[in-house]
């Protein structure tokens, strides 16, 4: 059955590298000629698919490949924001974090000619310790954003936040959160929306929980990274200035972050079958125009409520 579930899908277009180069090593490197290829095939693929989606471009990305946000908007897709660098929301004083959103946003727009809306914390770095980035995030004049995966993972996450889209009301104003997809089963919150937790869990899992997830009355959303659809992918040359250490750790990282992508372009495809995709855009001005309670919290069930 063909776009029986719906859903919006994010792009974080990055390298990657930037975890570990910039948040382990604090050294920042020029965004790769990789991206732009990589983005390149999404598109196509997209086109193929009928799928639109919202870009979360590093600004840095936006002014090193401002043609790549052009085509992109061309193609009838949605930019967004993902930072100027990929920094860790905690790692920035809230003064950085505040010149490094101004910065992208405006890197972003005008390399795309088009008002961006929306935001992504680099990791889904938002959650208890990090919530007064929101009301920065509002203030600078992002309307949504999706920084926040409601679920206890090791890395990132936050267990309490609801799993539907819902306002939040900030010291600068509403911000709509839209939050990736998790699914309750077995009494637990599970990751489901993303692009990680597809590759490496067998693809039934992926089907039923996003199934599941909307029989609760949730919406898909999905996050993707253009790097994940490069196979094979040889490890590039590393720049000279790495210690030995940070080389070792770096081709470990590498050999993570490649498992299982020969995989990758099957099970999105598969996943556009099962699922109709929009632009995160989409679901906000869908919002903006309801004149009752939102949707999503008043249509979900068994997720929403165990958070209330
Ligand atoms: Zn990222």
């Amino acid at each position: 059955m063909r776009n029986r579930l719906r859903g919006f899908l994010g792009v974080d277009v990055e390298d990657w590298f930037n975890m570990t180069i910039l948040e382990s090593f604090g050294h920042l490197l020029e965004p790769s000629e990789a991206v732009v290829r990589n983005s390149e095939r999404l598109l196509e693929l997209f086109e193929g698919e009928g799928v639109k989606a919202t870009w979360f471009f590093l600004g840095e990305v936006a002014d090193r490949f401002p043609a790549l946000v052009r085509r992109v908007v061309e193609a009838g897709h949605e930019p967004a924001v993902h930072g100027y660098h990929h920094h860790l929301v905690a790692s920035l004083s809230p003064a950085a974090f505040r010149a490094s959103l101004v910065k992208a946003k405006q890197a972003v727009e005008q390399a795309g000619g088009a008002m961006v809306l929306g935001y992504r914390a680099t990791d889904f770095g938002i959650n208890r310790r990090t919530w007064y980035a929101l009301d920065i995030v509002s203030e600078v004049g992002f309307r949504y954003d999706s920084s926040i995966f409601p679920f206890g993972g090791p890395r990132y996450g936050m267990s309490s936040a609801p799993c539907v889209p819902h306002w939040i009301t900030t010291n600068s104003g509403p911000l709509y959160e839209i939050p990736v997809t998790v699914v309750r089963l077995l009494g637990l919150r599970l990751p489901a929306g993303g692009g990680g937790y597809m590759r490496h869990f067998p693809w039934v899992y992926t089907r039923l929980a996003l199934s599941r997830a909307q029989s609760c009355g949730q919406p898909i959303v999905f996050y993707a990274h253009p790097y994940e659809i490069e196979y094979p992918a040889p490890l590039p040359s590393l720049p000279s200035f790495l210690t030995a250490r940070q080389v070792h750790a770096l081709r470990r990282e590498h050999s993570r972050q490649t498992r299982n992508r020969q995989h990758t372009v099957g099970k999105l495809k598969r996943l556009f079958k099962l699922c109709g995709f929009d632009t995160m855009g989409s679901l906000y001005a869908a919002e903006q125009t309801r004149t009752g309670p939102t949707a999503w919290s008043q249509t979900s069930r068994s997720c929403a409520s165990e958070t209330r």
